[in-house]
């Protein structure tokens, strides 16, 4: 008779540490000074330099709340590392390695070698390894968590803004809600760029799936700016955690703001909209002192990142947004809420 499985083991989906072993181990793969200890204990080991903190950060994605069922695997890989790494970036940290608890519905292997692929090649482009994780049976959710290191002091903390900071955008805010509500047909968008925009203008598109984390930029800022943080609910609703957490106001000059070519198609009140409330850009937004602007240039041009000053930090609360040629109007900083 055969001896019963013991609990741990008969809870397992079968073929657990086989599918762990072909689509999330890497024996052979180069090791990175940050991790003394990769995939297969009870704990990895991590090793950040001497007199360096620990920045940590988890994010989850869930199907049907973050991304479309039927999701290209490889975007997703690439997209659940992205947004992760985009909050070391905010922070201003280098990454050292990553976790990775996955729940599966089944162990499909095509998919799980494209999900692979897509979070490896990001992985790899920042030498960022996964270190370990856990796998189970369920509805599919997808959530990582990444460690990364900085100086003490260096840290771009949302409560480090001052009055009279500048403001700047990497990048441009807008095109990934748009590539949602193209997705979605919402008849503004279809309206406004026709219903085969996604095939016609693919930039769009990838600036949803593929957002880029910034992390050079991050590293670049960290002790030169004051407060950061990624856009991933929209610009005013991002910047708002910045006000509220430095208890300060801001202004933001709306004609500064740099304008995708897909927006530029748009109505002025759904362009606008899309500026300051579409969520998923992973851009980074940061406050740094007037007299660093020529360090902060400096910094856009190291990390090859576009950078734009688009406003500046108030001592009196409110969001303002400033047209070019009228009067400034409040901005709501409501961003997206799972629960409101
Ligand atoms: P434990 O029972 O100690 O939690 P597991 O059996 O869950 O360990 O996992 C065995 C090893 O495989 C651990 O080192 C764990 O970190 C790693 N691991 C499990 N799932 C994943 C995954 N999805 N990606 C990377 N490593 C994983
Ligand atoms: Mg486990």
């Amino acid at each position: 008779m055969n001896a019963p499985a013991p609990l741990s083991e008969a809870s397992r989906p079968a073929g657990e540490f086989d599918l762990i072993r072909r689509h999330f181990q890497r024996p052979g793969h180069p090791r990175t000074p940050g991790v003394a200890l990769g995939i297969g204990d009870d704990c990895a080991l991590m090793a950040p330099r001497a007199g360096h903190q620990l920045a940590i950060s988890t994010d989850m994605l869930v199907e049907g709340r973050h991304f479309l069922p039927g999701t290209d695997p490889v975007a997703l890989g690439h997209k659940a590392l992205a947004v992760n790494l985009s909050d070391l970036a905010a922070m201003g940290a280098r990454p050292l390695g990553f976790t990775l608890a996955l729940a599966l519905p089944d162990a499909n292997d095509p998919w799980l070698a494209a999900f692979a692929g897509g979070l490896f090649a990001l992985a790899d482009a920042h030498a960022c390894p996964l270190v370990g994780g856990d796998t189970t049976r369920g509805p599919l959710n997808i959530c990582i968590t990444v460690f990364g290191e900085l100086h003490p002091g260096h840290a771009l903390r949302r409560d480090a803004a001052r009055a009279g900071d500048d403001l700047y955008l990497s990048g441009r805010t807008g095109e990934a809600r748009l590539a949602l509500a193209l997705l979605r047909g919402e008849p503004w968008a279809l309206q406004a760029l026709g219903s085969d925009a996604l095939q016609t203008l693919p930039d769009l598109g990838q600036r949803l799936d593929r957002p880029t984390p910034r992390l050079a930029l991050g590293q670049a800022l960290a002790g030169l700016a004051h407060a950061a943080i990624d856009v991933s609910d929209g610009l005013a609703g991002d910047l708002g955690h910045i006000l509220s957490a430095s208890d300060l106001g801001a202004e933001i000059q709306l004609g500064s703001l740099p304008v995708a070519p897909a927006l530029q198609r748009l109505p002025p009140a759904q362009q606008e909209d899309c500026l300051l409330h579409g969520g998923d850009d992973y851009e980074l937004l940061f406050t740094a002192a007037p007299d660093k602007r020529e360090a902060i240039e400096a910094a856009a041009l190291d990390s090859a990142t576009p950078v734009t000053r688009i406003g500046c930090l108030t001592a009196a609360p409110g969001l303002w947004a400033v047209p070019a040629d009228g009067q400034r109007r409040a901005v709501p900083t409501r961003g997206f809420d799972h629960f409101g």
